[in-house]
């Protein structure tokens, strides 16, 4: 037997930056994060609105591409990928979910969920990508719901299919750009509970949030501001959505009975 190899992280970032020219004008939204995340964590990324969370997000989804620095998925530096290696990575090893759930009216939550599955390569029977579907909508707790359309469902229940959606092809990492930000205190606590299940079970997730609340759920947390990192610390009282949504399920049956 060979000996161990010492794993890479799962993302490497060196000096990773993003500048928009629009016009005349240049915004450096991302001016050199240097950091390194391992398969496992759950990490939560801070700052105030206009700090970069979202730019730095969608480079590390491989959505948007670096303006300077390197960044290294799995060991593989993305700049040297073509379009099609690209898609392939987002594909295998990403999973994507956002505030507004980006689900298509129109259609059921199997079918919403069952769609990343259409571009897979190798294709994907459609026995298969049902198959895969009802697993992954059972796995959020919606395998009761499966025909039913976006609009009838709640805004938790959505996001969970959105988060389904983001689980089917198997991903190693989920990125999540402000996932609780259109939910309600009790739903989103709820979301972060979902999130931690899916962290024990070996997924490494990122998320942008900027409720102080919602990082509490996270085992680290970064805070950019004007496109840096400022800090970066383990978080030591990391909360169990649990225990929370305990704690909060007696105090209303105690506001009831007073
Ligand atoms: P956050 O998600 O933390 O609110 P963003 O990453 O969205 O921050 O934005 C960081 C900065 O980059 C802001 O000043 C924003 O206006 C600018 N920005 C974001 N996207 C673009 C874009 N596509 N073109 C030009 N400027 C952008
Ligand atoms: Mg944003």
């Amino acid at each position: 037997m060979s000996a161990p190899s010492v794993a890479a992280p799962l993302l490497h970032l060196r000096d990773l930056a993003k500048t928009y020219h629009t016009g005349e004008v240049e915004v450096k939204a991302v001016r050199g994060v240097t950091l390194e995340i391992q398969r496992g964590e759950f990490v939560a990324i801070m700052g105030a609105s206009g700090s970069g969370k979202s730019t730095l997000m969608n480079m590390l989804g491989c959505l948007d591409q670096a303006t300077g620095g390197a960044y290294l998925l799995d060991g593989d530096d993305v700049a040297k990928l073509d379009r099609r290696q690209l898609a392939v990575l987002r594909n295998r090893k990403l999973g994507f979910v956002f505030q507004s759930f980006n689900l298509l009216a129109r259609t059921t939550a199997i079918e919403n969920v069952e769609l990343p599955l259409l571009y897979t390569m190798p294709l994907t029977s459609a026995k298969e990508r049902r198959r895969r579907a009802v697993e992954a909508l059972e796995r959020v707790g919606l395998g009761n719901r499966l025909d039913y359309h976006p609009s009838r469902l709640s805004g938790g229940q959505q996001q969970r299919i959105a988060i389904a959606r983001a689980l089917v092809s198997q991903p190693e990492l989920v990125l999540a750009d402000e996932p609780t930000g259109n939910l309600d205190t009790r739903t989103s606590i709820d979301i972060m509970g979902l999130f931690q299940e899916l962290n024990e079970s070996g997924i490494t997730i990122v998320m942008v949030t900027h409720e102080l609340d919602i990082a509490t759920y996270c085992k680290r947390v970064i805070v950019m501001r004007d496109g840096r990192v400022i800090s970066d610390n383990v978080n030591a009282d990391r909360r169990l959505a649990a225990e929370a949504l305990a704690t909060l399920d007696g105090a209303e049956k105690e506001a009831n009975v007073a």
